[in-house]
């Protein structure tokens, strides 16, 4: 008998803007369309996927799709000279649909620029990206994974992982306990979230003075039983948090889940370098 190998989990899509929203003062929403949806299987919960995007003055990103499967195709995108190969950034699934389909991903716009976030900004019908995403709805791009004997469900995140913990919120089954604390720049970037979850959630706005990631729940009152963390968002909240939880609040470090989303002052391509020269790489 023959092996047959096992499926590509991601795959390149080829999409392009049906529309955008503006949800707030600090989130754009970009509701991509294309036939390649139709094979396109996100898990859910924080689905992240990697987003390549046109250079200035090109008005389709420059991907090698004929090179291979996703890591041939991703070995000759490297290649490729800087200021040619599409710019790539992390972004999240927040909905998929059907009839027609559609993907939704919530672009955090901030100050400090980035090409991602100058993207979103100007994104109208019709511009071109290509995505390297989910062919198969249970992939290691979802990372948010309760155990099973979970009883209450911790939740910290900034904008940029809000999408992911609103989809991770419909997610959650009904009356499982979460505390959650959301942290955004402005009042009017409080979304409604939908949830059957028996969910607390505290918004921390930064314009109103509200207090730090660590602050906040350092001075909780946590539920009793078995808990799970999700956190994401700005690396060094995401770090200091997580050793709180697991220094003085004894969570065991096997159910906190965490992401560094993005680093103060440092791109995500400086990231990827930062991560390629680390001993461990
Ligand atoms: C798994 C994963 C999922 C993600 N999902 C989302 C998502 O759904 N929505 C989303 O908005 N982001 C998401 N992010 C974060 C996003 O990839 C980063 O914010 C990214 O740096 C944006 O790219 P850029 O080109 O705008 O900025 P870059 O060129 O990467 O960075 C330029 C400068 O901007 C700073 N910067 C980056 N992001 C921010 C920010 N939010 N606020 C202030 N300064 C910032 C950097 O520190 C740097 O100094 C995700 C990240 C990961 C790893």
């Amino acid at each position: 008998m023959t092996p047959t190998a096992e499926p590509d989990p991601f795959r390149f899509f080829d999409l392009s803007v049906v529309r955008t929203r503006r949800l707030g003062p600090s989130m754009v929403r970009v509701t991509f369309g294309g036939e390649a949806l139709k094979d396109f299987a996100a898990g859910g919960r924080d689905q992240s996927l990697s987003l390549f995007l046109p250079q200035p003055g090109q008005d389709a990103p420059v991907v090698p799709v004929d090179a291979g499967d996703s890591s041939a195709v991703f070995a000759a995108w490297r290649a490729l000279p800087d200021d040619v190969r599409a710019v790539m950034r992390s972004y999240t699934v927040r909905e998929q649909r059907q009839d027609p389909n559609e993907v939704d991903i919530d672009f955090a716009l901030h100050e400090d620029g980035g090409p991602a976030c100058r993207w979103a900004a100007q994104a109208a019908p019709g511009h071109r990206v290509m995505v390297l995403g989910p062919a198969v709805a249970d992939n290691t791009a979802v990372r948010c994974r309760p155990p099973e004997d979970t009883d209450w469900v911790l939740i910290w995140a900034d904008e940029t992982a809000l999408p992911a913990a609103a989809a991770i919120l419909e997610w959650l089954p009904a009356g499982m306990r979460a505390r959650v604390w959301l942290e955004v720049p402005h009042a009017g970037d409080r979304l409604d979230l939908r949830t059957v979850a028996d969910c607390h959630i505290t918004w921390l706005v930064r314009e109103e003075g509200a207090p730090s990631a660590l602050e906040a729940v350092s001075a909780a009152e946590l539920p009793e039983g078995t808990a799970y963390a999700w956190i994401a968002g700005e690396s060094g909240s995401v770090k200091a948090l997580r050793r709180h939880l697991v220094r003085e609040r004894e969570l065991d470090r096997r159910r906190v889940t965490f992401v560094g989303y993005w680093k103060r002052g440092v791109s995500e391509d400086g990231l990827r370098e930062e991560a390629a020269s680390s001993p461990a790489a």
